[in-house]
């Protein structure tokens, strides 16, 4: 069970501040909806997070 969606989702995000958060966007919405609903696994995040990461994407 994933109890932390900001590190999971957000980490790889040019948005991402320590202090916002608090502030969740449509798109870290539909990820934790669709996590929380066993549609796309946290390891699935991990793998596209890393090719965010690597600018492979
Ligand atoms: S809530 Fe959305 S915009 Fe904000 S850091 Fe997370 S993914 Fe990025």
């Amino acid at each position: 069970m994933v109890t932390n969606f900001v590190e999971l989702i957000c980490t790889c995000c040019d948005f991402y501040k320590e202090s916002d958060e608090e502030l969740e966007c449509g798109a870290f919405r539909i990820l934790k909806i669709l996590v929380e609903r066993g549609l796309v696994s946290p390891r699935d995040i991990e793998s596209a997070k890393n090719e965010v990461i690597k600018g492979q994407r």
